[in-house]
């Protein structure tokens, strides 16, 4: 969720702008700001956040394409099933 004034952040919980951001731990200080979805309340800086889904993003593509020598564990299908390719 994006955060950009007072109103906002106040309806989400977080009080305080020197609450620290979960991602660089500096205090928040200015707007926009991301709210996270999880069940634990997380609040980051916007450019946090994107920096933070980039290396969710990086770290998922090595793993569901991992480089030589090392094999792919298992293949996404569309059915939301699995396939394992280690058998
Ligand atoms: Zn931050």
């Amino acid at each position: 969720m994006l955060i950009v004034n007072d109103e906002q952040r106040l309806r989400t919980g977080i009080g305080s702008m020197g609450k620290r951001c979960q991602y660089c731990s500096k205090a928040l200080a200015a707007y926009p700001l991301i709210l996270s979805d999880d069940a634990k309340l997380a609040v980051y800086h916007a450019a946090c956040a994107v920096q933070l889904a980039t290396e969710i993003m990086v770290n998922l593509y090595t793993f569901f394409s991992p480089p030589a020598p090392y094999d792919r564990l298992f293949v996404l299908c569309a059915s939301g099933g699995r396939i394992d390719t280690t058998i």
